[in-house]
């Protein structure tokens, strides 16, 4: 998808806004879409502005926009679960995914991780995806294609990581895989030194055993694990709080540099809490 301005044309995805409920669509001429409040015709959308709230048939308001990259995601066709935009935003920024980086990720999944990976890394850089189930491959590369169009430096392997990662001396690797801590003694070769680790996993069993296995391989350091609580808030006259509902966990993220040399003692494993977590603390208490 052309990250397109102006009018709404014919071949865009769009999202149709309810009051909190969204509808992805790929606007095609003499198409009608169909909802719980009637219809509306796709001819009725193509032409408008972005931003124009258009009526159905029974009366039913849809705001018309492109979708953000958190629609796309949210709502695209799913093969397995996505990694969510809460959890990226923060996995580009711990993984310093960088303009022209080399990055592992596996495994591709739905594809909405390899989206944000191959956007970050640009067209200089390389995102190389492990996925073993062709299904979720190709319902992957089709999302992918339709949001950032084909990308040439997006290699697939449709090959189980458990067996070997096959590159060498790359700078970064993502996991998103049941049984991460499989796959550690293998980044040892496919990471450079100075390059990061980051596994994204639901419960904290598999980051226990992730760090620990980090941990034995010595070559590790700044080994961390956390987890990101978006809590959004009302804010509507004098109900100033939280909403009493929100997505209470996803996952747990373990993050670790890759240090070069073997050494016994690695005075850098990380157990504590880190320096600048500290200091903000000593200054609020
Ligand atoms: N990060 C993805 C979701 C990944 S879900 C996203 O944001 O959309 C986990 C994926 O790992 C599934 O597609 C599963 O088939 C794949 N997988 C599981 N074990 C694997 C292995 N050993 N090697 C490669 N892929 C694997």
């Amino acid at each position: 998808m052309q990250r397109n301005k102006g009018k709404l044309k014919e071949g865009e995805w769009i999202v149709l806004w309810e009051e909190k409920r969204r509808h992805l669509l790929k606007l095609e001429r003499d198409k009608i879409f169909y909802y719980n409040k009637g219809h509306l015709p796709h001819n009725e959308i193509i032409g408008k502005e972005e931003g124009t709230t258009l009526v159905s048939s029974h009366g039913g308001k849809l705001l018309a926009l492109r979708p953000t990259f958190s629609d796309y995601i949210l709502e695209m066709p799913r093969g397995a679960q996505i990694i969510y935009p809460k959890d990226i935003g923060v996995i580009l920024v711990w993984a310093d995914i960088y303009e022209g980086a080399k990055v592992i990720e596996a495994g591709i999944g739905s594809g909405a991780l390899t989206i944000a990976l191959l956007k970050a890394v640009g067209e200089k850089g390389i995102v190389v995806s492990y996925e073993v189930r062709e299904n979720f491959a190709s319902r992957a590369l089709k999302n992918i294609e339709e949001f950032i169009g084909k990308r040439e430096n997006h290699i697939l392997k449709l090959k189980d990581i458990y067996n070997g990662i096959e590159e060498e001396n790359f700078d970064r690797i993502i996991l998103d895989l049941p049984e991460p801590w499989r796959v550690v003694e293998y980044t040892i070769k496919a990471l450079r030194p100075g390059g990061i680790f980051l596994s994204y996993s639901p419960t904290i069993i598999q980051a226990k055993k992730t760090v620990s296995a980090l941990k034995n391989i010595s070559c590790y350091a700044f080994i961390e694990t956390f987890e990101i609580l978006l809590r959004p808030w009302q804010i509507e006259n004098l109900s100033v709080r939280p909403y009493h509902r929100m997505v209470a966990h996803t996952a747990f993220i373990t993050c670790a540099r890759r240090i070069r040399t073997e050494i016994k003692e690695n005075k850098f494993l990380k157990d504590e809490l880190s320096e600048e977590v500290e200091e903000n603390l000593e200054s609020i208490f």
